[in-house]
């Protein structure tokens, strides 16, 4: 603005405020990237009747330079108001991919239901003892072994399972439960929430067993006959068993 003060020096007191003001409309009117210095022209043109003197071409041209200055300032703060939005943009991106890998990190956070086992009978296979094919997998303990739930979630059943013995369901979420069978000792209540890894019961080989294991079961529902292949199952959830 120092230009303009220094362009309208000669000129009369209401020349030099209808100059600003036409000035500013033309500024205004014309937006950042138009060719200023015509507008101008034409603004000056019409408000020389008074001192026709005071406002040489010259003078025309300065102002058109300074309101070409105006407007790289304004381009500048347009400028400015974009980057700034595309930061802000990108941070939300950002966020959003880091709360996506939190969540994913969440999902994956199973543990396998006990430490030191030898596997035993697998998922789906066919025996004398069971009356339709093995509904899940054995990890072969010793009686007494510390059980975990494999995941946080929600006690649904603990209690005599018939076949499994004295047998824990646990919902992690509406698709996904897990089975915990032949326990000798039950340490949770219908109706608890369990935390991933913490222990909710002892092995043991109650029910239809013919040795102390952990029948473990991850299943779609709460029930028999919804079992997954819980290997496989655990390896998608990060675990290797
Ligand atoms: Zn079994």
């Amino acid at each position: 603005m120092t230009q303009h003060t220094t362009t309208f020096r000669g000129a009369s007191k209401s020349t030099r405020r209808s100059m600003r003001t036409r000035a500013a409309i033309v500024a205004a009117g014309m937006g950042a990237s138009v060719a200023l210095g015509a507008g101008v022209a034409l603004a000056a043109d019409t408000s020389t009747s008074t001192s026709s003197d005071a406002l040489s071409a010259a003078s025309a041209h300065s102002l058109s330079g300074a309101l070409r200055d105006q407007a790289g300032d304004q381009q500048k703060a347009a400028d400015a108001k974009v980057k700034a939005a595309a930061d802000a943009k990108e941070r939300a991106v950002k966020k959003a991919a880091s709360d996506r890998s939190k969540r994913a990190e969440l999902v994956k956070s199973w543990v396998k239901p006990v430490n030191k086992y030898s596997l035993g009978s697998t998922f789906g296979i066919g025996g004398s003892h069971w009356s339709h094919k093995h509904s899940g997998q054995d990890f072969v303990v010793p009686e007494g072994t510390s059980v975990k739930a494999a995941h946080g979630g929600t006690v649904v059943d603990a209690g005599w399972g018939g076949a499994y013995g004295n047998n824990i369901v646990i919902k992690h979420d509406g698709h996904t439960f897990t089975q915990y069978g032949h326990l000798s000792k039950l340490d949770v209540k219908v109706g608890q929430k369990v935390a991933t890894g913490q222990d909710i019961a002892k092995s043991g080989s109650t029910g239809n067993s013919t040795g102390p294991h952990l029948h473990f079961e991850t299943r779609k529902t709460a029930v028999y006959g919804s079992g997954v292949e819980p290997v496989k199952f655990m390896k998608a959830h990060g675990v290797g068993v």
